[in-house]
Formats: structure tokens, sequence, C-alpha cells
């Protein structure tokens, strides 16, 4: 291929890549994004399964929620959203439970009948029963802010698979708070402007935002592989790992992954009890089941009944896992010592690859939401006029 023909390199066809390459293609510049897997919109990336009309969420389960106009009216010249609200509730001894902790749940597990005044004094109460009056770790942190018994439930077991550690090894630093409503609003994404799925799933919105003439798409091919091709001067925005593109030279940044487990299951059989309790998503807070989510794709499809009344479901459990140098980085540990090391690496490519610009969640060792993804994105190339 003749590189030179291109303005810039967009290296990821996640959200953060495709909203860089769609509106330099808009200003004229020939774009070239490259990805290592053979298909766009990176994590958030979902397809049609042809015999049943699920949407599939390849990486884990997505929804697009925004409390910005700005990525709202862009995102929607891409597609249309249906009007799905997210809620979730946890798994505990077989019961369902609303989350974030609301007055429902604080309810339930007590077997009380609190209004809201009520249950805001004695999750106080409780909380101060503890004792506890500088935390020094997370567990004891969960236990000062709601209580032994809510904590216990629904907040250390849930953390500890998602860490794989006991909660008294993590810092109390990453409980800043636990969201405890006093009302019975179940929504998780309360603050959320927008919110919903995009009708034809996330794969066909990227395919559409890198629909011009001015891009071209190569999937199945790593950075590493183009390189040493590229013109010297090349500008290249590179949505990957800092620490892979120098080849680890200061380390690897440390991440959490995940290892999801799927299968089909007929609705009207036993294992299909769990899919028929119609939740998109459940979380499951005891230590006894391994995994921290059971995923139920079909459930977002609110609008589509050839979908929902269908026996057929694709069900999906969440394992957390180690993260692996090469493996899927899902969530960076963003502590001190990580931090450091990042900005190590930033510096470093600095210095030896001054025309590469890190991008994306992956560039950025952040977790970003989509929205959070094309903000960045949108900013960037205004910062570039
Ligand atoms: C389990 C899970 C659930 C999530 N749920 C939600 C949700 O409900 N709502 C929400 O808003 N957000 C959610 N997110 C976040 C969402 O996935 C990200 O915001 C979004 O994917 C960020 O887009 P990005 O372009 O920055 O990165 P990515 O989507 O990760 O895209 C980066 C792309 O770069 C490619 N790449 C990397 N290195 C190279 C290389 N060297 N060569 C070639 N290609 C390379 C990768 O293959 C990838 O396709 C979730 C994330 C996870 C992990």
């Amino acid at each position: 291929m003749d590189y030179s023909k291109f303005d810039l390199v967009v290296v990821g066809a996640g959200f953060y890549g495709a909203t860089v390459a769609e509106r330099m293609a808009k200003k004229g510049k020939k774009v070239l994004v490259v990805d290592r897997r053979d298909h766009v919109a990176g994590n958030a990336y979902s397809y049609r399964d042809k015999k049943t009309g699920i949407e599939i969420h390849k990486y884990g389960s997505h929804i697009f929620h925004t409390e910005s106009d700005e990525v709202w009216d862009y995102i929607t010249q891409f597609t249309e959203f249906n009007d799905y609200i997210h809620t979730v509730p946890t798994r505990h001894d077989g019961k369902l439970y609303p989350m974030p902790i609301n007055l429902d749940t604080i309810n339930l597990l007590y077997g009380t009948n609190m209004d809201a005044e009520e249950a805001e004094k004695f999750v106080a109460a409780e909380a101060e029963k503890a004792g506890i009056k500088n935390p020094k770790n997370f567990e004891e942190k969960g236990i000062s802010l709601v209580g032994e018994k809510l904590y216990t439930t629904f907040i250390k077991n849930y953390s500890e698979k998602q860490w794989s550690t006991s909660a008294e090894n993590l810092s109390a630093d990453i409980l800043s708070r636990i969201p405890v409503r006093y009302s019975h609003d179940d929504r998780y994404f309360m603050t959320a402007k927008h919110q919903g799925i995009p009708v034809d799933g996330y794969g066909k919105i990227v395919e559409k935002m890198l629909d011009n003439e001015n891009i071209t798409l190569k999937l199945s091919t790593s950075f590493v592989e183009i390189m040493d091709e590229l013109p010297i001067e090349m500008q290249i925005i590179y949505c990957g790992q800092v620490d892979e593109l120098l080849d680890y030279e200061l380390g690897v940044l440390p991440y959490r992954s995940l290892r999801f487990e799927a299968e089909w299951v007929d609705e009207t059989t036993p294992e299909g009890a769990d899919s028929k309790l119609g939740h998109a998503v459940i979380n499951e807070a005891d230590a006894d089941v391994a995994y921290t989510r059971t995923h139920f794709y079909k459930y977002y499809q609110i609008h589509e009944p050839e979908v929902l009344s269908q026996p057929k479901s694709y069900t999906v459990r969440e394992y957390p896992a180690d993260f692996v140098r090469g493996g899927e980085a899902y969530y960076p540990i963003n502590n001190a010592e990580n931090e450091n090391l990042y900005a190590q690496y930033v510096e470093l490519l600095k210095d030896r690859y001054p025309n590469i610009t890190l991008g994306g969640r992956l560039g950025a060792y952040r977790y970003w939401d989509m929205d959070v993804a094309i903000l960045n994105a949108l900013n960037f190339v205004k910062s570039l006029e």
C-alpha cells in the first residue's frame, strides 16, 4: 500500500479512533484506520445473530448514556437509539435486590417497611455502630459508609471477585462513596440526560462513521505490521497501549481483565429460567458464584417483540480475570505507582516518536465510557484547528 497518500493514520477503530477519523475525513483529510481485530467499534462492538435477531455485545453489555448534548447530537447522526433505561438488580441468596442500594433494597434486606427518613437514620446508625473513624482499608471504609450488613451483602463479595483479593488488602481510596438512594429510583444511570441502545447495534454505527471516501479501513492489522512502512513524518493517533508500543521497556502497565462464558439457552427449559426473569443484566453478589454479572442481551431490544418472544436466549457469564501481557486490557488500575509508570511511558514516547499522539481509553490509561471517548475525540480534533 502507498502510505504516502494519507494525511493521518488512526490506530484503533473504537469510538475514539472512529470519531477522529470521521471528523478529519469531513475536513477533507485522507485517513487510514487500522485495527488488529477483524471488526470495528472496539470493545463496544455488537453484531446481530442471524437466526434469532439477538444483538450480541461481544465484550459485555454496552449501554449508551451521556449528559452531553454535544455527544448525543454527534452520535445520533449515525444511529437511532431505542428508549431502553438501564436497571440492574443484584442477586443475593437467589433473591433480586435493586442496585445501587435504594429504599427497596434496604427494606427487602432487613425485612422492614421504613420510609425514606427512617431508612436514612437507620443506615447512618448502622454505619455509626461499627465505630470506624479512620478506615484503613476497603472493608473498613465500606462498613463505615453503610454499616456491616449492607456492605457485606452487596459490596464485599462483589468487589473481592472483581479485584481477586480480600477487601482487607484493597485500599480505602478505591471506595470514595457507596451510593444509597432513599427513594424507589432504580435507574442505574440516574443523571444521564440521554440513554438507549442503538437500534442496529454498535458495529453498524462505527461502519457508518467510517463510510467516507476519504477513509481507508484496514482490519486484522496490527500497528507493528505497518509501522516501518509509514513515512517518517506521518501523523499517527494511537489508541492502543503505550507500554506495548514501546515493547514494555519500562514494564507492564497493570489492568484488570474479564473472561466471558456464553451459552444459548431455551427459556422453556429449567436452564433458561434466569433469562425468563427479563433483565438484561443481573449482578451476582454472592461469594460462591464465581462470576460477577450475567447478561441476557435480548432484553435490550425492548421494541422487537419477535426477538423478545422467542424462546432462545444468549446468556453470558462475566468472570473477572487477571490481566496478562498481550491479553485483553479492560480496567486500568489507576494507583499512584501505575500513574507514574504511565507518565514515564508518555515522556519516552515523546522522545522517541514525536509524531505519535496517544488517544482512546487505552492510550490515556483511563476507564472511559463511550460518550467520554467520543467527547475527548471531538475535543482533540478541535484542538488541531
Ligand atoms: C466490560 C465493559 C463494559 C462496558 N460497558 C459500557 C457501557 O455500558 N457504556 C459505556 O458508555 N461504556 C462502556 N464501556 C466502555 C467502552 O467500552 C469504552 O468507552 C470504549 O470502548 C472506548 O473506546 P476507545 O476507542 O477508546 O477504545 P476501544 O474500544 O478499546 O478501541 C481501541 C481499538 O484499538 C485497537 N488496537 C489497540 N492496539 C492496537 C494496535 N497495536 N494495532 C491495531 N489496533 C489496535 C483495538 O483492537 C480496539 O479495537 C465498557 C467497557 C467494558 C470493558
